[in-house]
């Protein structure tokens, strides 16, 4: 099934009312997709970008470092965090934890900085809800099959991880639409040209 036809684009709008502060962008997509890989040649061409560090009760990957990729947690702490308010969101995926830390992000935005927030559907959609600034990009794979091709050639999760990463796909892709903008990954250039594109008119860079 090709899902090139869903890609849209109505990039929201700078806040005139709060310029010294930075831009918050939220990217979302299935895992796989590309995200990670998009962030990575974004922040390559605009080093001023930053990105948020999340907390997860995930383990950590082969050459992942806690601090720098994740803040790894257990999920004792990871709930201490819930209850203290510490997070601006949070949600459960693939059977683990993930969250944004409150402090962090506000003291990014609070020096200007543009940050980038790579974070799944539950957590995207509190971040609507609470931080009004907020522009979100939802990132498509062509097809479901080509991401069942990225997932496994990634060869970073078991095949139980990919099967549960594969069917939260199909429900995260139904809710693209609620998102400010909508881009297809599927030449790496054309999709970081869109995004930019989307990021320029928003003010992040
Ligand atoms: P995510 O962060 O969304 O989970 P990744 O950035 O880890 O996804 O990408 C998953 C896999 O897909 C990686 O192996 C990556 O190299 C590959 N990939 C990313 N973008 C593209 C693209 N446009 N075309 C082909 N492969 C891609
Ligand atoms: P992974 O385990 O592949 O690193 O991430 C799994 C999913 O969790 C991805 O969709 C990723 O975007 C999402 N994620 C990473 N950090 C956060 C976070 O802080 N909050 C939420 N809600 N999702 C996150």
């Amino acid at each position: 099934m090709s899902l090139g036809s869903v890609e849209n684009s109505s990039p929201a709008r700078p806040d005139a009312e709060s310029p010294q502060s930075g831009r918050l962008v939220v990217l979302t997509g299935p895992s796989g997709v590309g995200k990670g890989t998009l962030v990575r040649h974004l922040r390559d061409r605009h080093s001023e970008l930053q990105l948020s560090i999340s907390a997860t009760t995930r383990a950590p990957r082969d050459g992942e470092v806690d601090g720098r990729d994740y803040h790894f947690l257990d999920r004792d702490d990871f709930e201490s965090k819930i209850a203290a308010g510490d997070l601006l969101e949070w949600a459960e995926f693939a059977g683990n934890y993930y969250g944004t830390p409150k402090q962090a992000l506000d003291e990014q935005l609070d020096r200007g900085a543009s940050v980038i927030l790579e974070i799944e559907l539950e957590g995207a959609r509190q971040v609507r809800g609470r931080f009004d600034r907020a522009m979100s990009v939802f990132v498509l794979p062509p097809s479901f099959e080509e991401l069942e091709h990225r997932l496994r050639s990634r060869a970073r999760d078991t095949d139980e991880a990919i099967a549960k990463r594969l069917a939260r796909a199909r429900e995260e892709v139904d809710a693209a639409s609620e998102f400010d903008c909508a881009i297809v990954n599927d030449d790496l250039e054309t999709a970081l040209a869109h995004l930019e594109h989307n990021l320029s008119l928003f003010g992040a860079i």
